[in-house]
């Protein structure tokens, strides 16, 4: 008699280098891929319709992608403990291969699942492979956990990397008569242009353009506004790319470009063995001292904000690229940040809860470690005043032709380059030229930076003064 298991993909559809597929398929002679829409998700804190529509195009990828090799794709909706449950029950499946996640939904989630199948006798098999490494190992000499990133990166490149796998050329039928369930409608969302297709054919045509040549430049290029970076950052948030594959690749092309984005992926890794290791960082300031921190009060500043309408034109660039395409450049989302928390005074979890909406690679572990990063309150320290960006500065260094904010900002089209920071100190007849009339066109900015940095020193030293004493 054939034996028979199921495959429950969650984030991680793509059938490339997909260690729980390669070990089901090692291990039994029916494989059923299943995904469950689990309304915990799709309807929780972390729900977004950008991203609800970019998994319904990964979903019936996949599925294509599957039917192909003779199998498909079998869709569920419901609480995944009872959905897996009942189709294991049904299928005579006995066991579930999955890839693990970090978050604390995902644990408790994957917690309820494995006490829901052992009740059945099924085994569970939870895999790697949502990272490069597998993160719960990445540890110092003495077992315990990184909070700084450069050492953290040393003991990466020390641990040893699996294999990566080829996708199966074929895979079995499904049982004859098994409801497939119906995949969810990829129309909806809220976004004018999303950065990327969705599904693996179309990540992996990204990641071998990517690799073909401009990798090479990442090292000088990757703060360039206007490009730069490989946008692949939704295709490893779904698993449409394996992080493991991306970085094997990306060595063998060997240049330094390359080696240089193997290091940004293993931040990636990092931020994920951060949540964890503190999966309250989900709620709360990693640091104590910056518990305390008194967040100010501001719906018409943080209306301005997600709006993309500061006044400052590289964060309202940045703001409505997000609002357009599901996507920011990394370079603006640490400005955006830093504006938020260090301009605005606002709690960095109000930016974490708009990106979490809009961003085809929001997730928790990358959204916290990052939101945290910027508003100094996380892991990786450094001094606060280190990290307050002026907004100005950075559009002049990392957007010096204005290509990027002209994209995002048409208003400002025909505003000169040497004024296009500042817009605010065009003359009447400069705003006349440009076609632009500040305060009409595009707004007057909101707050002053240097009055507002001063500010955001003084709150960050009191804070840690009175955590002090
Ligand atoms: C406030 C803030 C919030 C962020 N929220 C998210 C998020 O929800 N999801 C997310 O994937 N990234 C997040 N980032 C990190 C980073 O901005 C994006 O990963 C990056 O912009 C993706 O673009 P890319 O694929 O072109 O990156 P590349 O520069 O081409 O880098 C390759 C990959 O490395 C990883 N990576 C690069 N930089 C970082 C980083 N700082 N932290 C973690 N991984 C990184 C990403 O997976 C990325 O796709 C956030 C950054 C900030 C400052």
């Amino acid at each position: 008699m054939s034996s028979t298991c199921l495959l429950w993909m969650r984030r991680d559809l793509r059938l490339h280098d997909h260690p729980a597929l390669h070990r089901a398929r090692a291990e039994f002679d029916v494989v059923i891929p299943v995904f469950v829409l689990d309304d915990g998700l799709l309807h929780g804190r972390y729900a977004s319709s950008p991203r609800e529509r970019f998994l319904a195009g990964c979903l019936h990828a996949l599925d294509e992608q599957l039917r192909e090799r003779g199998s498909g794709l079998v869709v569920r909706r419901g609480a995944p403990a009872a959905e897996l449950r009942a189709l294991a029950r049904e299928t005579g499946a006995a066991a579930v291969f999955w890839t693990s996640d970090v978050s604390p939904y995902a644990r408790r989630r994957d917690a309820e699942v494995t006490a829901a199948l052992r009740e059945d006798g099924v085994h569970p098999v939870p895999c790697t492979g949502t990272y490069a490494r597998d993160v719960s190992r990445v540890r110092k000499d003495d077992g315990g956990a990184f909070t700084v990133f450069t050492p953290y990166w040393k003991a990466w490149e020390r641990l040893a990397a699996r294999d990566v796998y080829g996708a199966p050329r074929a895979l079995g039928d499904l049982p004859a008569g098994l409801d497939r369930g119906s995949l969810p409608a990829p129309d909806g969302g809220v976004l004018a242009a999303p950065v990327c297709e969705p599904g693996e054919p179309a990540a992996r045509e990204a990641l071998r353009r990517w690799l073909d040549g401009p990798v090479d430049r990442y090292g000088d290029r990757h703060d360039t506004l206007a490009g730069g970076t490989s946008v692949l950052s939704p295709y490893l948030r779904w698993g449409c790319l394996s992080a493991r594959e991306c970085e094997d690749r990306a060595r063998r092309r060997g240049t330094a470009g390359a080696l240089a984005w193997v290091r940004q992926l293993a931040w990636r890794d990092f931020y994920a063995s951060v949540l964890l290791e503190h999966p309250d960082n989900v709620r709360r300031e990693f640091q104590p001292r910056f518990r305390a921190l008194e967040w100010v009060d501001d719906a018409d500043g943080l209306d301005a904000w997600r709006r993309g309408e500061t006044g400052f034109p590289l964060v309202d660039a940045g703001m409505r690229q997000l609002a357009a395409t599901g996507w920011m450049h990394n370079r603006a989302r640490m400005v955006v940040g830093s504006f938020l928390t260090k301009d605005l005074h606002l709690d960095w979890r109000a930016g974490e809860r708009h990106f979490a909406e809009l961003l085809l690679d929001g997730e928790p572990a990358q959204n916290n470690g990052n939101w945290q990063w910027i508003a100094s309150t996380g892991v990786d320290p450094a001094p606060y005043f280190r990290r307050i960006f002026n907004p100005i500065l950075q559009q002049q260094k990392f957007d010096p032709d204005g290509t990027y904010v002209r994209r995002w900002i048409p208003e400002l089209a025909a505003v000169p380059d040497d004024r296009l920071a500042e817009p605010w100190r065009m003359s009447p007849a400069e705003q006349r030229d440009a076609g632009c009339a500040i305060g009409l066109d595009y707004p007057a900015p909101i707050v002053d930076h240097a009055e507002e940095r001063r500010r955001a020193m003084d709150r960050y030293r009191a804070a840690s003064a009175d955590a002090a004493a």
